[in-house]
Protein backbone atom coordinates (compact mmCIF):
# COMPACT_ATOMS: atom_id res chain seq x y z
CA UNK A 1 0.00 0.00 0.00
CA UNK A 2 1.69 3.13 -1.27
CA UNK A 3 0.52 6.60 0.46
CA UNK A 4 0.70 10.03 -2.05
CA UNK A 5 -0.70 13.20 -2.28
CA UNK A 6 -4.41 12.29 -4.05
CA UNK A 7 -3.98 14.84 -6.37
CA UNK A 8 -0.43 13.60 -7.51
CA UNK A 9 -2.29 10.30 -7.81
CA UNK A 10 -5.23 11.53 -10.26
CA UNK A 11 -2.60 13.50 -12.36
CA UNK A 12 0.01 10.70 -12.88
CA UNK A 13 -1.71 6.76 -12.22
CA UNK A 14 -4.13 5.78 -14.89
CA UNK A 15 -5.82 2.96 -12.99
CA UNK A 16 -6.97 3.37 -8.97
CA UNK A 17 -8.01 -0.14 -7.36
CA UNK A 18 -9.14 1.02 -4.72
CA UNK A 19 -9.88 4.35 -2.85
CA UNK A 20 -9.98 3.71 0.87
CA UNK A 21 -10.75 6.69 3.03
CA UNK A 22 -9.61 5.18 6.17
CA UNK A 23 -13.07 5.32 7.86
CA UNK A 24 -15.85 4.12 5.51
CA UNK A 25 -16.45 1.22 3.83
CA UNK A 26 -13.80 0.49 1.20
CA UNK A 27 -14.34 1.66 -2.03
CA UNK A 28 -14.15 -0.96 -4.61
CA UNK A 29 -14.20 -0.08 -8.08
CA UNK A 30 -11.59 -2.28 -10.17
CA UNK A 31 -14.25 -2.91 -13.21
CA UNK A 32 -15.05 1.20 -13.36
CA UNK A 33 -13.24 2.89 -16.45
CA UNK A 34 -10.83 5.16 -15.35
CA UNK A 35 -12.50 8.28 -16.14
CA UNK A 36 -15.15 7.39 -13.81
CA UNK A 37 -12.32 6.46 -11.32
CA UNK A 38 -11.26 9.43 -11.33
CA UNK A 39 -13.89 11.13 -10.91
CA UNK A 40 -15.30 9.36 -7.99
CA UNK A 41 -12.11 10.71 -6.23
CA UNK A 42 -12.58 14.33 -7.48
CA UNK A 43 -15.77 13.91 -6.03
CA UNK A 44 -14.71 13.19 -2.56
CA UNK A 45 -11.97 15.83 -2.86
CA UNK A 46 -14.14 18.71 -4.03
CA UNK A 47 -16.45 18.27 -1.46
CA UNK A 48 -15.54 19.28 1.97
CA UNK A 49 -18.30 17.39 4.12
CA UNK A 50 -16.99 14.09 2.85
CA UNK A 51 -13.32 15.45 3.98
CA UNK A 52 -13.38 14.03 7.69
CA UNK A 53 -10.12 12.21 6.95
CA UNK A 54 -7.18 13.97 5.18
CA UNK A 55 -6.00 10.93 3.66
CA UNK A 56 -7.18 8.55 1.42
CA UNK A 57 -5.08 5.04 0.94
CA UNK A 58 -4.71 4.40 -3.11
CA UNK A 59 -4.04 1.05 -4.44
CA UNK A 60 -2.59 1.53 -7.42
CA UNK A 61 -2.96 -1.90 -10.20
CA UNK A 62 0.23 -2.96 -11.63
CA UNK A 63 0.27 -2.31 -15.29
CA UNK A 64 -0.69 -5.90 -16.23
CA UNK A 65 -3.19 -6.00 -13.84
CA UNK A 66 -5.09 -3.06 -15.27
CA UNK A 67 -5.41 -4.27 -18.43
CA UNK A 68 -6.76 -7.68 -17.10
CA UNK A 69 -9.31 -4.94 -15.93
CA UNK A 70 -9.74 -2.67 -19.28
CA UNK A 71 -13.09 -3.50 -20.63
CA UNK A 72 -12.93 -1.04 -23.34
CA UNK A 73 -8.92 -1.71 -24.43
CA UNK A 74 -9.79 -5.30 -24.40
CA UNK A 75 -12.41 -5.07 -26.68
CA UNK A 76 -10.56 -3.49 -28.89
CA UNK A 77 -7.85 -5.84 -28.62
CA UNK A 78 -10.23 -8.74 -29.13
CA UNK A 79 -11.10 -7.48 -32.77
CA UNK A 80 -14.04 -4.92 -32.19
CA UNK A 81 -14.36 -1.82 -32.10
CA UNK A 82 -13.54 -0.15 -28.56
CA UNK A 83 -16.78 0.69 -27.45
CA UNK A 84 -16.84 5.01 -26.67
CA UNK A 85 -16.25 5.84 -23.20
CA UNK A 86 -19.38 5.91 -20.97
CA UNK A 87 -20.78 9.04 -19.96
CA UNK A 88 -19.20 10.55 -16.82
CA UNK A 89 -21.50 10.21 -13.93
CA UNK A 90 -20.96 10.71 -10.28
CA UNK A 91 -21.17 7.90 -7.69
CA UNK A 92 -20.89 9.17 -4.68
CA UNK A 93 -22.64 9.52 -0.94
CA UNK A 94 -26.10 10.31 -1.78
CA UNK A 95 -27.83 9.29 1.12
CA UNK A 96 -27.54 7.99 4.83
CA UNK A 97 -28.53 4.34 5.30
CA UNK A 98 -29.54 2.69 8.55
CA UNK A 99 -25.97 2.05 10.30
CA UNK A 100 -24.79 5.57 8.95
CA UNK A 101 -23.51 3.64 6.09
CA UNK A 102 -23.76 6.08 2.51
CA UNK A 103 -24.90 4.51 -0.75
CA UNK A 104 -21.95 3.80 -2.55
CA UNK A 105 -21.16 2.23 -5.96
CA UNK A 106 -22.59 -1.02 -6.78
CA UNK A 107 -22.22 -1.38 -10.10
CA UNK A 108 -23.58 -5.01 -10.83
CA UNK A 109 -26.95 -6.69 -10.96
CA UNK A 110 -27.99 -10.53 -10.73
CA UNK A 111 -31.65 -10.83 -11.35
CA UNK A 112 -32.87 -14.18 -10.87
CA UNK A 113 -35.57 -15.72 -12.87
CA UNK A 114 -36.35 -19.18 -11.79
CA UNK A 115 -38.36 -21.08 -14.28
CA UNK A 116 -37.46 -23.43 -16.86
CA UNK A 117 -38.51 -25.55 -19.63
CA UNK A 118 -37.77 -28.65 -17.82
CA UNK A 119 -36.02 -29.84 -14.13
CA UNK A 120 -33.05 -31.22 -14.70
CA UNK A 121 -32.74 -34.18 -11.85
CA UNK A 122 -29.10 -32.86 -10.79
CA UNK A 123 -29.72 -29.22 -10.24
CA UNK A 124 -30.22 -27.30 -6.71
CA UNK A 125 -30.39 -24.26 -8.27
CA UNK A 126 -34.10 -22.46 -7.61
CA UNK A 127 -36.75 -23.09 -10.25
CA UNK A 128 -39.62 -24.27 -11.07
CA UNK A 129 -41.82 -24.78 -14.48
CA UNK A 130 -43.48 -21.73 -15.81
CA UNK A 131 -47.50 -21.23 -14.77
CA UNK A 132 -48.64 -18.27 -16.33
CA UNK A 133 -50.31 -16.80 -13.00
CA UNK A 134 -47.43 -17.52 -11.09
CA UNK A 135 -45.10 -15.54 -13.60
CA UNK A 136 -47.54 -12.70 -13.85
CA UNK A 137 -46.62 -12.32 -9.54
CA UNK A 138 -43.47 -12.79 -10.32
CA UNK A 139 -43.35 -9.98 -13.12
CA UNK A 140 -45.23 -7.76 -10.35
CA UNK A 141 -43.72 -8.41 -7.50
CA UNK A 142 -39.78 -7.72 -9.30
CA UNK A 143 -41.01 -4.08 -10.36
CA UNK A 144 -41.27 -3.50 -6.29
CA UNK A 145 -38.18 -4.63 -5.07
CA UNK A 146 -36.38 -3.34 -8.30
CA UNK A 147 -37.96 0.03 -7.59
CA UNK A 148 -36.72 -0.35 -3.48
CA UNK A 149 -33.47 -1.12 -4.49
CA UNK A 150 -32.71 1.28 -7.28
CA UNK A 151 -33.81 4.12 -4.36
CA UNK A 152 -31.43 2.83 -2.44
CA UNK A 153 -28.35 1.51 -5.40
CA UNK A 154 -29.10 3.88 -7.89
CA UNK A 155 -26.19 3.08 -10.36
CA UNK A 156 -25.28 3.32 -13.29
CA UNK A 157 -24.40 -0.27 -13.72
CA UNK A 158 -21.46 -1.67 -15.45
CA UNK A 159 -22.45 -5.50 -15.95
CA UNK A 160 -26.52 -7.05 -15.59
CA UNK A 161 -27.05 -10.78 -15.54
CA UNK A 162 -29.76 -12.35 -16.24
CA UNK A 163 -29.86 -16.13 -14.55
CA UNK A 164 -32.19 -18.79 -13.25
CA UNK A 165 -33.39 -20.77 -14.19
CA UNK A 166 -33.76 -19.97 -17.45
CA UNK A 167 -34.64 -16.24 -18.25
CA UNK A 168 -34.55 -17.38 -21.80
CA UNK A 169 -37.96 -18.82 -21.04
CA UNK A 170 -39.46 -16.01 -20.69
CA UNK A 171 -41.60 -14.82 -23.53
CA UNK A 172 -40.88 -11.93 -25.75
CA UNK A 173 -43.51 -9.80 -24.03
CA UNK A 174 -41.89 -10.87 -20.58
CA UNK A 175 -38.67 -10.20 -21.53
CA UNK A 176 -39.67 -6.36 -22.70
CA UNK A 177 -41.15 -5.82 -19.33
CA UNK A 178 -38.29 -7.11 -17.17
CA UNK A 179 -35.63 -5.22 -19.70
CA UNK A 180 -37.76 -2.43 -19.40
CA UNK A 181 -38.18 -2.23 -15.65
CA UNK A 182 -34.23 -2.38 -15.44
CA UNK A 183 -34.28 0.69 -17.77
CA UNK A 184 -36.25 2.92 -15.85
CA UNK A 185 -34.35 2.06 -12.52
CA UNK A 186 -30.97 1.80 -13.65
CA UNK A 187 -30.66 2.10 -17.55
CA UNK A 188 -30.73 -1.22 -19.79
CA UNK A 189 -28.34 -2.13 -20.99
CA UNK A 190 -25.58 -2.10 -18.13
CA UNK A 191 -22.59 0.28 -19.65
CA UNK A 192 -20.02 -2.97 -20.34
CA UNK A 193 -22.14 -6.17 -20.05
CA UNK A 194 -25.14 -7.65 -20.40
CA UNK A 195 -25.93 -11.28 -20.18
CA UNK A 196 -28.88 -13.67 -20.56
CA UNK A 197 -29.03 -16.96 -19.67
CA UNK A 198 -30.51 -19.53 -22.32
CA UNK A 199 -31.40 -22.67 -23.16
CA UNK A 200 -31.10 -24.38 -26.56
CA UNK A 201 -34.60 -24.77 -27.14
CA UNK A 202 -35.54 -21.16 -25.95
CA UNK A 203 -34.64 -19.12 -29.09
CA UNK A 204 -34.52 -19.06 -32.69
CA UNK A 205 -32.09 -16.53 -35.03
CA UNK A 206 -35.45 -14.16 -35.06
CA UNK A 207 -35.82 -14.38 -31.21
CA UNK A 208 -31.64 -13.87 -31.07
CA UNK A 209 -32.40 -10.48 -32.80
CA UNK A 210 -34.59 -9.60 -30.01
CA UNK A 211 -32.16 -10.34 -27.64
CA UNK A 212 -30.04 -7.97 -29.31
CA UNK A 213 -32.61 -5.50 -30.32
CA UNK A 214 -33.60 -5.24 -25.97
CA UNK A 215 -29.42 -4.56 -25.41
CA UNK A 216 -28.13 -7.72 -24.52
CA UNK A 217 -24.66 -8.12 -25.47
CA UNK A 218 -23.70 -12.02 -24.35
CA UNK A 219 -25.52 -14.91 -24.22
CA UNK A 220 -24.93 -18.04 -21.63
CA UNK A 221 -26.22 -20.68 -23.46
CA UNK A 222 -26.76 -24.55 -21.29
CA UNK A 223 -25.25 -26.81 -23.55
CA UNK A 224 -23.80 -29.13 -20.97
CA UNK A 225 -22.57 -32.07 -23.65
CA UNK A 226 -22.92 -33.07 -27.44
CA UNK A 227 -23.71 -36.25 -26.89
CA UNK A 228 -27.24 -37.46 -26.56
CA UNK A 229 -26.53 -40.25 -24.58
CA UNK A 230 -25.22 -37.95 -21.90
CA UNK A 231 -28.29 -35.43 -22.59
CA UNK A 232 -30.64 -38.20 -21.95
CA UNK A 233 -28.64 -38.90 -18.14
CA UNK A 234 -28.69 -35.41 -17.56
CA UNK A 235 -32.80 -34.92 -18.44
CA UNK A 236 -32.00 -32.31 -20.58
CA UNK A 237 -34.78 -31.19 -22.86
CA UNK A 238 -32.45 -30.70 -25.94
CA UNK A 239 -29.97 -33.10 -27.97
CA UNK A 240 -26.86 -33.18 -29.31
CA UNK A 241 -27.59 -31.47 -32.60
CA UNK A 242 -29.92 -28.82 -31.03
CA UNK A 243 -27.18 -27.61 -28.58
CA UNK A 244 -24.70 -27.50 -31.53
CA UNK A 245 -27.24 -25.40 -33.60
CA UNK A 246 -28.29 -23.13 -30.42
CA UNK A 247 -24.38 -22.21 -30.40
CA UNK A 248 -23.88 -21.29 -34.19
CA UNK A 249 -27.11 -19.19 -34.86
CA UNK A 250 -25.44 -17.21 -31.40
CA UNK A 251 -22.35 -16.73 -33.02
CA UNK A 252 -23.99 -16.27 -35.99
CA UNK A 253 -26.29 -13.11 -34.15
CA UNK A 254 -22.88 -11.14 -32.94
CA UNK A 255 -23.28 -11.49 -29.55
CA UNK A 256 -20.42 -12.62 -27.39
CA UNK A 257 -21.13 -16.21 -26.38
CA UNK A 258 -20.49 -18.57 -23.48
CA UNK A 259 -21.23 -22.48 -23.48
CA UNK A 260 -21.67 -23.91 -20.30
CA UNK A 261 -20.42 -27.83 -20.43
CA UNK A 262 -20.54 -30.42 -18.19
CA UNK A 263 -17.93 -33.38 -17.33
CA UNK A 264 -17.59 -36.47 -15.42
CA UNK A 265 -20.86 -37.50 -16.01
CA UNK A 266 -21.28 -41.26 -16.57
CA UNK A 267 -20.77 -42.86 -20.39
CA UNK A 268 -19.21 -38.58 -21.66
CA UNK A 269 -16.15 -38.30 -23.37
CA UNK A 270 -15.58 -34.88 -21.94
CA UNK A 271 -13.19 -34.54 -24.32
CA UNK A 272 -14.83 -34.91 -26.83
CA UNK A 273 -17.41 -32.62 -25.84
CA UNK A 274 -15.01 -29.56 -25.10
CA UNK A 275 -13.66 -30.18 -28.03
CA UNK A 276 -16.63 -29.91 -30.33
CA UNK A 277 -17.85 -26.71 -28.90
CA UNK A 278 -14.17 -24.93 -28.49
CA UNK A 279 -13.95 -25.75 -32.19
CA UNK A 280 -17.21 -23.81 -32.93
CA UNK A 281 -14.95 -20.34 -32.34
CA UNK A 282 -16.95 -19.17 -29.20
CA UNK A 283 -15.09 -16.90 -26.81
CA UNK A 284 -16.01 -17.81 -23.64
CA UNK A 285 -16.59 -21.73 -21.74
CA UNK A 286 -17.72 -22.65 -18.05
CA UNK A 287 -17.14 -25.77 -17.51
CA UNK A 288 -18.13 -27.44 -14.28
CA UNK A 289 -17.88 -31.37 -13.01
CA UNK A 290 -21.07 -33.15 -13.02
CA UNK A 291 -22.13 -32.78 -8.72
CA UNK A 292 -24.55 -34.48 -6.68
CA UNK A 293 -26.53 -32.68 -4.25
CA UNK A 294 -27.97 -34.93 -1.52
CA UNK A 295 -31.47 -33.06 -2.16
CA UNK A 296 -31.95 -33.29 -5.36
CA UNK A 297 -33.41 -36.31 -7.65
CA UNK A 298 -30.10 -37.57 -8.51
CA UNK A 299 -29.02 -37.14 -4.53
CA UNK A 300 -32.07 -39.30 -3.75
CA UNK A 301 -31.14 -41.95 -6.53
CA UNK A 302 -27.66 -42.14 -5.10
CA UNK A 303 -26.01 -41.41 -8.58
CA UNK A 304 -22.31 -41.30 -7.84
CA UNK A 305 -19.74 -39.46 -9.73
CA UNK A 306 -16.31 -41.13 -10.25
CA UNK A 307 -13.65 -39.49 -8.88
CA UNK A 308 -10.72 -40.65 -10.86
CA UNK A 309 -13.00 -39.30 -13.69
CA UNK A 310 -13.92 -35.93 -12.74
CA UNK A 311 -10.55 -35.81 -11.90
CA UNK A 312 -9.16 -36.87 -15.32
CA UNK A 313 -11.94 -33.96 -16.65
CA UNK A 314 -10.61 -31.46 -14.51
CA UNK A 315 -6.89 -32.06 -15.65
CA UNK A 316 -7.85 -32.67 -18.97
CA UNK A 317 -10.30 -29.29 -19.52
CA UNK A 318 -7.26 -26.13 -20.10
CA UNK A 319 -4.76 -28.18 -21.80
CA UNK A 320 -7.36 -28.82 -24.30
CA UNK A 321 -9.30 -25.72 -24.44
CA UNK A 322 -5.74 -24.11 -24.54
CA UNK A 323 -5.28 -25.79 -28.35
CA UNK A 324 -8.64 -23.36 -29.04
CA UNK A 325 -7.09 -20.11 -27.53
CA UNK A 326 -9.11 -20.36 -24.88
CA UNK A 327 -6.90 -19.94 -21.08
CA UNK A 328 -8.58 -20.74 -17.69
CA UNK A 329 -9.12 -17.52 -15.91
CA UNK A 330 -10.89 -19.07 -13.15
CA UNK A 331 -10.95 -22.53 -11.81
CA UNK A 332 -14.27 -23.51 -14.13
CA UNK A 333 -13.98 -20.21 -16.78
CA UNK A 334 -12.21 -20.07 -20.17
CA UNK A 335 -12.07 -17.45 -22.39
CA UNK A 336 -10.05 -15.89 -25.39
CA UNK A 337 -8.44 -12.69 -24.32
CA UNK A 338 -10.80 -9.77 -23.51
CA UNK A 339 -13.72 -12.24 -23.62
CA UNK A 340 -13.75 -12.76 -19.31
CA UNK A 341 -17.08 -12.18 -18.07
CA UNK A 342 -16.47 -8.91 -16.69
CA UNK A 343 -19.88 -9.71 -14.04
CA UNK A 344 -18.30 -13.09 -13.06
CA UNK A 345 -14.91 -11.06 -12.38
CA UNK A 346 -16.66 -8.43 -10.59
CA UNK A 347 -18.15 -10.64 -8.09
CA UNK A 348 -14.79 -12.67 -7.74
CA UNK A 349 -13.11 -9.82 -6.89
CA UNK A 350 -14.98 -9.07 -4.14
CA UNK A 351 -17.15 -5.84 -5.19
CA UNK A 352 -20.76 -5.21 -4.10
CA UNK A 353 -23.47 -6.74 -6.52
CA UNK A 354 -27.21 -6.79 -6.02
CA UNK A 355 -29.50 -9.16 -6.20
CA UNK A 356 -32.96 -9.06 -7.58
CA UNK A 357 -35.38 -12.16 -7.52
CA UNK A 358 -36.46 -15.27 -5.76
CA UNK A 359 -33.33 -16.58 -3.86
CA UNK A 360 -30.80 -13.64 -5.68
CA UNK A 361 -28.00 -13.30 -3.06
CA UNK A 362 -26.58 -9.91 -3.48
CA UNK A 363 -23.40 -8.17 -1.23
CA UNK A 364 -24.09 -4.95 -0.20
CA UNK A 365 -21.72 -1.96 1.16
CA UNK A 366 -24.09 -1.66 4.54
CA UNK A 367 -24.75 -2.96 8.11
CA UNK A 368 -21.04 -2.92 9.54
CA UNK A 369 -17.41 -1.49 7.75
CA UNK A 370 -17.14 -5.29 6.00
CA UNK A 371 -20.55 -4.86 4.40
CA UNK A 372 -23.58 -7.42 4.65
CA UNK A 373 -24.20 -10.74 2.48
CA UNK A 374 -28.02 -10.92 1.22
CA UNK A 375 -30.01 -13.52 0.04
CA UNK A 376 -33.45 -13.40 -1.34
CA UNK A 377 -36.10 -16.11 0.10
CA UNK A 378 -37.65 -18.88 -2.04
CA UNK A 379 -40.05 -17.79 -4.42
CA UNK A 380 -43.01 -17.96 -1.59
CA UNK A 381 -41.87 -16.18 1.06
CA UNK A 382 -40.15 -13.50 -2.18
CA UNK A 383 -43.66 -12.84 -3.45
CA UNK A 384 -45.07 -11.93 0.02
CA UNK A 385 -42.46 -9.48 0.42
CA UNK A 386 -40.29 -11.67 3.64
CA UNK A 387 -37.10 -10.29 4.36
CA UNK A 388 -33.95 -12.01 3.16
CA UNK A 389 -31.56 -13.99 5.00
CA UNK A 390 -28.43 -10.64 6.02
CA UNK A 391 -25.02 -12.14 6.96
CA UNK A 392 -22.92 -8.68 8.45
CA UNK A 393 -19.39 -9.98 7.93
CA UNK A 394 -16.59 -9.77 10.24
CA UNK A 395 -13.11 -8.88 8.99
CA UNK A 396 -12.00 -12.31 9.27
CA UNK A 397 -14.99 -13.36 7.11
CA UNK A 398 -14.31 -11.06 4.17
CA UNK A 399 -11.01 -12.23 4.51
CA UNK A 400 -11.92 -16.03 3.89
CA UNK A 401 -14.11 -14.64 1.15
CA UNK A 402 -11.53 -13.06 -0.59
CA UNK A 403 -9.27 -15.98 -0.26
CA UNK A 404 -12.50 -17.72 -1.73
CA UNK A 405 -12.66 -16.23 -4.46
CA UNK A 406 -9.69 -14.46 -5.42
CA UNK A 407 -7.89 -18.01 -5.21
CA UNK A 408 -9.94 -19.33 -8.02
CA UNK A 409 -8.92 -16.63 -10.59
CA UNK A 410 -6.06 -16.48 -12.66
CA UNK A 411 -4.92 -13.08 -10.99
CA UNK A 412 -5.52 -14.26 -7.37
CA UNK A 413 -5.67 -11.48 -4.75
CA UNK A 414 -3.69 -8.78 -3.77
CA UNK A 415 -2.95 -8.62 0.12
CA UNK A 416 -2.50 -5.18 0.44
CA UNK A 417 -6.04 -4.33 -0.92
CA UNK A 418 -7.11 -7.40 1.41
CA UNK A 419 -5.55 -5.62 4.45
CA UNK A 420 -6.77 -2.30 3.04
CA UNK A 421 -10.26 -4.12 3.31
CA UNK A 422 -10.19 -6.28 6.66
CA UNK A 423 -7.45 -4.24 8.55
CA UNK A 424 -6.53 -8.59 8.46
CA UNK A 425 -2.71 -9.51 7.21
CA UNK A 426 -2.68 -12.71 5.87
CA UNK A 427 0.84 -13.84 6.51
CA UNK A 428 0.03 -12.54 10.59
CA UNK A 429 -3.45 -14.63 10.60
CA UNK A 430 -2.20 -18.05 8.91
CA UNK A 431 1.42 -17.87 8.79
CA UNK A 432 1.97 -21.69 9.10
CA UNK A 433 -0.79 -22.45 6.68
CA UNK A 434 0.80 -19.58 3.50
CA UNK A 435 4.45 -21.38 4.23
CA UNK A 436 3.35 -24.95 3.90
CA UNK A 437 1.13 -23.98 0.74
CA UNK A 438 3.71 -22.04 -1.10
CA UNK A 439 6.44 -24.52 -0.45
CA UNK A 440 4.28 -27.30 -1.63
CA UNK A 441 3.89 -25.34 -5.19
CA UNK A 442 -0.08 -25.07 -4.44
CA UNK A 443 0.30 -20.92 -3.65
CA UNK A 444 2.75 -18.25 -5.34
CA UNK A 445 3.06 -15.23 -3.93
CA UNK A 446 4.35 -12.61 -6.14
CA UNK A 447 4.78 -9.39 -4.04
CA UNK A 448 1.55 -8.98 -2.80
CA UNK A 449 -0.15 -10.96 -5.06
CA UNK A 450 -1.23 -14.52 -3.86
CA UNK A 451 -2.24 -17.18 -6.73
CA UNK A 452 -3.54 -20.41 -7.11
CA UNK A 453 -0.84 -23.05 -9.06
CA UNK A 454 -2.80 -24.96 -11.12
CA UNK A 455 -1.94 -27.82 -8.51
CA UNK A 456 -3.50 -25.67 -5.58
CA UNK A 457 -6.88 -24.97 -7.79
CA UNK A 458 -7.38 -29.55 -8.10
CA UNK A 459 -6.86 -28.96 -4.23
CA UNK A 460 -8.60 -25.29 -3.82
CA UNK A 461 -11.65 -27.09 -1.28
CA UNK A 462 -9.10 -28.76 0.96
CA UNK A 463 -6.44 -25.70 0.83
CA UNK A 464 -9.26 -23.62 2.04
CA UNK A 465 -10.39 -25.63 4.86
CA UNK A 466 -6.69 -26.09 5.90
CA UNK A 467 -7.28 -22.10 5.73
CA UNK A 468 -10.53 -21.96 7.78
CA UNK A 469 -8.60 -24.60 10.80
CA UNK A 470 -5.66 -22.55 10.54
CA UNK A 471 -7.52 -19.12 11.29
CA UNK A 472 -10.05 -20.19 13.56
S1 LIG B 1 -32.34 -25.74 -17.02
FE1 LIG B 1 -30.69 -25.12 -15.61
S2 LIG B 1 -31.71 -24.13 -13.88
FE2 LIG B 1 -33.29 -25.26 -15.05
S3 LIG B 1 -33.44 -27.22 -14.00
FE3 LIG B 1 -31.97 -27.51 -15.67
S4 LIG B 1 -29.96 -27.06 -14.75
FE4 LIG B 1 -31.53 -26.28 -13.35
Amino acid sequence: MVKLPLESVVAAVPWIATVAPETAFPYTSTTLPVADRLEIVRAYVADDALLPFTAFTVKVTLPSLAAASAPHDARAKDGQAAAPPPPPHRRRPTAALPGDYPVTVVGALYLHVPFCPGICPYCDFHKMRRDEGLVARYLDRLEDEAAELAARYPGPLDTIYLGGGTPSHLTDGELRRVTAMLDRHWGFPARLETTLEADPLTFTPERLALFTELGFSRLSIGVQSTQDPALRFLGRVHDGRQGMQAVDWALASGLAVNVDVMTAVPGQDAERDLRAVAATGVGHMSVYSLTVEPNTPFGRRGVRVDPEREADDFEAAPRVLAGYGLERYEVSNYARPGRESRHNLAVWRGETYLGLGPSAASYLPEGGPYGVRSTNPPIRGWLQGAPGERDPLSAEGLMLERLLTGLRTREGLDLDATEAATGLRLERLAPRWLSDATRHGLLELAGSRLRATAAGLARLDALLRAYARAAA
